[in-house]
């Protein structure tokens, strides 16, 4: 049965620290029961950036990703620094399309540095780990949730992300257990 689970795949994009990226990928295997693999950095591509905005186009890097997937079932998440921007939002913290099997979080914006604060690890990496799993979660097909305390609540601000839990509500978590 386990070969037939679905790996998941963390890409760093770019200039990524590669120690937030390490950590993310041993705290998200836990969770989803799955072997998470970090594939060597991937640049940026060049056709993703728009110079007038100074941010890349996220379809673009979505479809590089999904190009880099050795099968159907594995599950692929980015993460870069870059702002990042969809035909309708003019920037995202992150996105995922479930039928690709693909996930892309910009760091950008969960950074303190860009509120102008002094930037603090210690808040920037429970925002990528709950952004990331939010995200992933959709991969698997599970809907978000309205719950704001859950990890899986869709978080459109930073002050969701920071106010909601690093674990599931109980109607998600059984929603885990079916998935795991
Ligand atoms: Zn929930």
């Amino acid at each position: 049965m386990a070969a037939l689970k679905s790996k998941i795949v963390v890409v760093p994009l770019g200039e990524v620290d590669f120690m937030m990226v390490n950590r993310l990928a041993a705290d998200l295997g836990p969770v989803f029961n799955r072997s998470v693999d970090i594939l060597k950095g991937m640049k940026l591509p060049e056709e993703a950036k728009n110079v007038i905005r100074g941010q890349y186009y996220a379809v673009v890097i979505m479809a590089k990703l999904e190009r880099i997937k050795a099968n159907a079932r594995e599950k692929v998440i980015g993460v870069c620094e870059d702002d990042l921007y969809l035909p309708d939002k003019n920037t995202i913290i992150g996105y995922s399309d479930a039928l690709a099997g693909t996930a892309v979080v910009s760091l950008w914006h969960l950074r303190q540095e860009f509120y102008g604060l002094p930037e603090n690890d210690s808040k920037i990496y429970p925002r990528l780990y709950k952004e990331s799993l939010h995200q992933l979660v959709h991969l698997f097909n599970i809907s978000e949730c309205r719950n704001p305390k859950c990890v899986n609540y869709f978080s459109n601000e930073m002050l969701d992300i920071d106010n909601k839990g690093k674990s599931f509500c109980d109607i998600c978590k059984r929603k885990m257990v079916k998935l795991v």
